[in-house]
Order: structure tokens, then C-alpha cells, then sequence
């Protein structure tokens, strides 16, 4: 099917489900497991089913399989925040002393996970601020390396990643390439299809699309071998999927093969970290991917034709937005992005900080909002608000100086939008 039709129905079958015509909202902790037999099956998982929703609940089991065949994977855990899937999925390859390379060029909450969090708890990560340098990343391999991370657009400046030129880096060592894939949506771009690994989304954002909803989800491409050595917690023994009464022990690669890494977010980190996907949550989400093509596409569009605009305004220094970029960027985008790079951009102004917050302001179409993807027009000043914890070093080589505001355009006519950033500069100086 195509993406348009798969937004819709993928993953939803309504004979069960009392034929409802929308995905019904499954408000329930737990299930009735009905007899003595099926309940030592459900706890065994050899019988399929449902016992406790911080493990798995069918309304977010929905989302899962939508989201999973959206972006080309074989399995998928929703989790109840974006942050809580790059979490998850970094820790569970990285776990016992392992060690991530990463862009500098992240999301703020990223960058402090990595550079001031994960290593209380033995892992580090190796920053790179130009991801696209296969050397460089290449000369930061070590046998400890157990993952190479990036966004495919980096928010705020949307400079692109060369998806295949790192997964086949990382596939010549072993190493899987995870994905933050948030910014363009799946409807813009699907890694898996560039060799990526796993893809992590922040849900809140243009997959919810109206701003009313935090989630986050961990796909699984299901095409990496977890068993080459590199990886002891996906091949020891594990209790929870045991069976210590019969004497079978299994690991994860045992026990799921390809699907290893997916079975063991679920089954390790959603299961004892417990940052769960509501089911109510998971309903906003499926309702506002229905409408994920459609919406992308007039945001993409207004996107281009406010980014180009900015550049011919007084007091605009320089537009950040790949998807007019004429330079060395245009060759990733026709590459990976031939119908946009995504909703938002950002644009550097002159004068003083005090011009920024005047502009901030003054805006009245577009809100100042620390979020991206809604279907509102948002305006917000990075290096204050949303990567205010990425340090000073880090921010300027991403670009991400005070006196750079971040747009992520929503849906409102393209003319309203540009008048109102038109007048908001005009009023500041
Ligand atoms: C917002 C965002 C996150 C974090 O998601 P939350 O849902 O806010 O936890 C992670 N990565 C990117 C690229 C984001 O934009």
C-alpha cells in the first residue's frame, strides 16, 4: 500500500474490536487472562495477548504496527516521550561500559543525556560536529563503540545526514546506526530504506501534529545481527524469558533472532523503566497521522516560500534551511529528500539579543512555543529555550547562537505567516 493509505488503516483490523469505525481507546490497566492454562501462557509468551499495559496495550499496539510499517521496520514500542525512546534505545545497545558517537548537532535534551547523564552510569559518547565527516567518525571507532547516533535533520539548522554513507560505515564494524527521525517524519524520509538500524521518533511532533500530545517510539529495521560479539547483553541469559522450571534458557538473540533489540526494549527497559505509552495518548497520535501527508506537505511548501522570503529581509543575517540550500547540503537532499526536508527552519538576525526577544514579542500569527511540528506556526530562541543545556562549544558549531530563532510553520495561510514575521522585524529595531 502507499504511505497515504497506510496513515490510515495499517495495523488496525475492526472485526475485533466491536467494528469500530476509529481505533478505540483501550482505557484498562490489565486483562482478564480467563484461565489457569492461558495465564501461565500469556506470563510465558507463548501465547499472544494482553496482561498488563505498561507492557503492551492494544490501542498503543496500533500505533506500533502503524508506525513500524510507515518507516519500513518489523517491530516497533511506543514509549511516552521522545526523549524516553532515544533513552531506551541508546542505553540498550550501549549498556556495560559501551560507548556511542554522536553529533554535536542534536536536540538539546540529547546532547545533556549523552554528555552529562548516560555517563554516570558508564556511558560515554564521543562527539563528532560534522557527522557527515566519515573519517572522523570513522577514527573514533573503538572496540567499545556500540552505536552511531544522529538526527536525519538536525533541529534547529535542518542540516542534513548522509544516512548511507554512515550505516555502511557502521555496518563494516559491526556497529548499528540508530536514527532520530523526528523532524522530516517518515512521510519525508524512511532511514531503514538507507540501511539505517533503529529509528527513534519524537511522536509529539509532527506525527500528534496539533501540539496536544507527548510520545515517542523505538523502530526496529529488524536487519541487524546483535549476536557478532560486540553485544554480551543481547546473548547472556536472561530469567524473563526463561523458562528455570523446565531448565531453558534463552537470550534475546536466541529467543527473537532479528527481532533482539525491539523484544529487549520491551522487555527489559518498558518493563522496568516504565515510561509508558498512555492509550489516550497513542489515540491522538493514530487520529493525527491520518493527516501526516497532507499536513507535511502544505508545511513544507510554506516552509520554502517563508525560508525564501527571510533571506530578502532587512535585518535577516542568514536563513537555516536545507531544503533551499544551494550549497554542498542540495546534493543530500536530492539524494534522500526529494519532497522536503521538513517543517521548520531558523534564521540568524542582527542587532542585539534585545532585538530577539522584541521580535519574539511582537509576533501575533505565530506563537512563542517550545515545540516543532503543530499545526500552529511556533517561534522560539534555541540557545534559550530548547537547547539551552547544550553547551556554549556545541551550540556554535551547530550554529545555534543567541541571536537564532527557530520557526516550525503550521498551517495558517502562507501570507498571514509571512506578514506576521515581517511586522514582528520591522517593530524590533
Ligand atoms: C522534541 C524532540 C525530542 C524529544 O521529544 P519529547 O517528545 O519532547 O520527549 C527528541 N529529538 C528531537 C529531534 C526532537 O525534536
Amino acid at each position: 500500500m502507499t504511505f497515504e493509505t497506510d496513515a490510515i488503516h495499517a495495523g488496525y483490523n475492526s472485526s475485533p474490536n466491536q467494528h469500530a469505525a476509529s481505533v478505540p481507546i483501550y482505557a484498562t490497566a490489565a486483562f482478564n487472562m480467563e484461565s489457569a492454562l492461558r495465564g501461565d501462557g500469556l506470563a510465558s509468551g507463548e501465547e499472544e495477548g494482553f496482561s498488563y499495559s505498561r507492557v503492551a496495550n492494544p490501542t498503543v499496539d496500533i500505533l506500533e504496527k502503524r508506525l513500524a510499517q510507515l518507516e519500513g521496520g518489523i517491530g516497533a514500542v511506543a514509549v511516552s516521550s521522545g526523549m524516553a525512546a532515544v533513552s531506551y534505545a541508546l542505553l540498550c545497545v550501549a549498556e556495560q561500559g559501551g560507548r556511542i558517537i554522536s553529533s554535536t548537532n542534536l536536540y538539546g535534551a540529547s546532547i545533556d543525556a549523552m554528555e552529562t547523564f548516560f555517563p554516570n552510569f558508564g556511558i560515554c559518547t564521543d562527539f563528532v560536529s560534522n557527522i557527515n565527516n566519515l573519517g572522523e567518525v570513522e577514527s573514533l571507532i573503538t572496540p567499545d563503540t556500540r552505536a552511531i547516533f544522529a538526527e536525519s535533520v538536525a533541529n534547529p539548522s535542518t542540516e542534513l545526514t548522509d544516512i548511507e554513507g554512515l550505516s555502511s560505515l557502521a555496518h563494516r564494524y559491526g556497529i548499528p546506526l540508530i536514527v532520530d527521525n523526528t523532524v522530516p517524519t517518515p512521510y519525508l524520509f524512511r532511514p531503514i530504506e538507507f540501511g539505517a538500524d533503529i529509528v527513534v521518533h519524537s511522536t509529539t511532533k509532527g506525527i500528534t501534529g496539533h501540539g496536544n500530545a507527548i510520545g515517542g517510539i523505538v523502530i526496529d529495521a529488524g536487519h541487524f545481527d546483535w549476536d557478532n560479539g560486540r553485544f554480551p547483553q543481547f546473548t547472556q541469559t536472561e530469567l524473563v524469558i526463561s523458562d528455570e522450571r523446565q531448565g531453558r534458557w534463552e537470550s534475546f538473540c536466541s529467543a527473537f533472532g532479528k527481532s533482539a533489540f525491539i523484544q529487549r526494549v520491551r522487555t527489559k527497559y518498558l518493563h522496568t523503566l516504565g515510561a509508558v505509552q498512555s492509550p489516550f495518548n497513542a489515540y491522538l497520535q493514530l487520529v493525527g497521522l491520518e493527516t501526516l501527508p497532507q499536513r507535511i506537505r502544505q508545511e513544507v511548501s510554506s516552509a520554502t516560500t517563508i525560508a525564501t522570503h527571510l533571506q530578502q529581509l532587512p535585518h535577516v543575517v542568514k536563513v537555516f534551511y536545507s531544503g533551499i540550500d544551494k550549497g554542498p547540503q542540495s546534493i543530500l537532499r536530492e539524494k534522500y529528500f526529494p519532497h522536503g526536508v521538513g517543517t521548520i527552519l531558523s534564521f540568524l538576525v542582527d542587532g542585539t539579543e534585545e532585538n530577539v526577544m522584541k521580535i519574539l514579542d511582537s509576533v501575533k500569527t505565530f506563537t512563542y512555543i517550545p515545540n516543532i511540528g503543530d499545526a500552529k506556526s511556533l517561534i522560539v530562541n534555541p540557545a534559550r529555550i530548547t537547547h539551552r543545556e547544550v553547551p556554549a562549544e556545541y551550540r556554535n558549531t551547530a550554529g545555534i547562537s543567541d541571536n537564532l530563532i527557530r520557526l516550525s510553520i503550521g498551517l495558517e495561510n502562507v501570507n498571514d505567516l509571512i506578514a506576521d514575521i515581517g511586522q514582528a522585524i520591522a517593530s524590533a529595531y
